[in-house]
């Protein structure tokens, strides 16, 4: 497990459950007026949301 990769999900929201990350994803659509994703994430046991142009580079940090 990569260091970097930990500090990426530390900067990110992390959401405990699909209900919650849901809740947020919907709510920041509507702020942005953008289509959001949401992945689950085995670093960090959780889920993250990403923009959904950029969810091919998650690896390189590039999501929300
Ligand atoms: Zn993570």
């Amino acid at each position: 497990m990569k260091k970097s990769i930990w500090k990426q999900c530390k900067s990110k929201n992390r959401y405990r459950n699909e209900h919650e990350v849901n809740q947020y994803r919907k709510m920041y659509e509507r702020e942005r007026g953008k289509k959001l994703d949401y992945y689950w994430c085995v670093y960090c046991k959780g889920y993250h949301l990403t923009s959904s142009e950029s969810f091919l580079e998650l690896r390189y940090g590039e999501a929300l």
